[in-house]
C-alpha cells in the first residue's frame, strides 16, 4: 500500500524520489497532484505516462516560495508581483513566458509556462527538499474526477506511483484558478479556487471565455473532463422521482428525499464550502452504482463559477 504518512523521513524519501527522477503523489490545498521535476523531461514524460493525459495537455509547475517563480519564467511586472503578493501561497496559476530552463514537454510546446506556490505545508517542503520546481497535473487518470483524498489516488493510480503522501482531505478541493497574462491583457483560462471578482480588484477586467475550449494557447481546455464514470446530468430544480438515480444537492432541501443516494454539498448554500465537497461527493457518488447523478445546479457567482465549470464538462462525457 504507497500510503505514506508525512513525517520527516517519508517526505526525505519522496524528495530523494524526485531527485532520482520518479513521480511522487502529495496534497495541496487544491486537489492531489503527481508531481515530478520540472526540469528533468524523462521524469515530466513518467506523469503522462502514469495519467494517460495526451502530450498536448501542458502541466502546471509548482514552486516553493516567491522568489523560485524567476527560475521558471523570464517575465516580471508589477502586476505580476503584486497578484503574487496577494494570492500566493494559494490557488490562483498564472501562465507566463516559459525560461529556457523549463523544457518543452512540461509546456507542451509553448513558449509560456503555467505556474503557481501551493498554500499547503507538505506541498512546499516536499518541492523545497527536492531542490527543484514540480511540475504536477491533478493526480487522476486523465478525464476523470479529481483526488481530493489520498484514496482517491490509490483507488485509480495505486499501480502507478509509489509513494502517495497522505496530507488528509484537500481544504478548497476544486483546482487552482488559471489566468492567462499577455500582453493582449488578462484572460481566465480555468475558473477555479479564487472568484475572478477578487483578481479583477488587481487587474482591472478580465477576459473570459465563456466554454473555456477555443483558447489556442490553451490546448488542455477540453470541453468534457473531471468526469465520473456514472453519467451526470444537471438540474435547476430536483425531484427525487427517479428511482435509480443518485442525488449532488447544492444545499439541505426542503421536503423528503432519499439520504442514501444524496451527497449534499453544503447543508446551508455556502459555495465555498460546497466546492471543497463537490470532488469527495462525486467520487462517492460514483461508487453507487446508480444509473445517473442528477447534480443540482448552484448560483455561478464566486466559486460557484468554478463549480459550474467542472459540472458542465462532467456531464459532457
Ligand atoms: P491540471 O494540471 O490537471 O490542473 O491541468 C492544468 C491545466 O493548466 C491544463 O488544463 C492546461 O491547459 C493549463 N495550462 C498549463 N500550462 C498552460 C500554458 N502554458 N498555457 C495555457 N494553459 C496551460
Ligand atoms: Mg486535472
Amino acid at each position: 500500500m504507497p500510503i505514506y504518512a508525512p513525517t520527516d523521513e517519508n517526505l526525505e524519501r519522496a524528495a530523494a524520489g524526485i531527485k532520482r527522477g520518479d513521480i511522487i503523489a502529495f496534497p495541496t490545498e487544491t486537489v492531489y497532484g503527481l508531481g515530478a521535476d520540472a526540469l528533468n523531461p524523462a521524469a515530466v514524460a513518467k506523469i503522462f505516462e502514469a495519467k494517460r493525459r495526451p502530450f498536448f495537455d501542458p502541466l502546471i509547475v509548482h514552486i516553493a516560495d516567491k522568489e523560485q517563480l524567476q527560475q521558471v519564467s523570464s517575465e516580471t511586472n508589477s502586476k505580476i508581483i503584486e497578484l503574487t503578493e496577494r494570492f500566493w501561497p494559494g490557488p490562483l496559476t498564472l501562465v507566463l513566458q516559459k525560461s529556457h530552463i523549463i523544457p518543452y514537454i512540461v509546456t507542451s510546446g509553448l513558449d509560456t509556462v503555467a505556474c503557481r506556490m501551493p498554500d499547503h505545508k507538505i506541498a512546499i517542503e516536499l518541492i523545497e527538499r527536492s531542490g527543484t520546481p514540480l511540475a504536477a497535473p491533478s493526480a487522476n487518470p486523465f478525464g476523470y474526477l479529481s483526488p481530493t483524498k489520498a484514496e482517491h489516488v490509490l483507488d485509480r493510480l495505486g499501480d502507478e506511483v509509489d509513494i502517495i503522501i497522505d496530507g488528509g482531505e484537500c481544504r478548497v478541493g476544486i483546482e487552482s484558478t488559471i489566468l492567462m497574462i499577455s500582453d493582449r491583457g488578462y484572460a481566465l483560462l480555468r475558473p477555479g479556487g479564487i472568484p475572478v471578482e477578487a483578481i479583477e480588484e488587481i487587474t482591472g477586467k478580465i477576459m473570459i471565455n465563456r466554454n473555456m475550449t477555443d483558447i489556442p494557447s490553451s490546448p488542455g481546455q477540453l470541453p468534457y473532463h473531471y468526469s465520473p464514470e456514472t453519467k451526470i446530468r444537471i438540474e435547476d430544480k430536483i425531484r427525487f422521482d427517479e428511482e435509480e438515480a443518485c442525488f449532488l444537492l447544492y444545499r439541505s432541501p426542503e421536503g423528503d428525499y432519499p439520504k442514501e443516494r444524496a451527497e449534499i454539498l453544503s447543508e446551508n448554500g455556502d459555495l465555498t464550502e460546497a466546492a471543497s465537497n463537490l470532488f469527495s461527493s462525486l467520487h462517492r457518488l460514483d461508487k453507487m452504482n446508480c444509473s445517473v447523478i442528477i447534480a443540482e445546479a448552484v448560483p455561478e457567482k464566486g466559486p460557484g463559477i468554478a463549480i459550474m465549470d467542472r459540472l458542465r464538462k462532467a456531464s459532457k462525457k
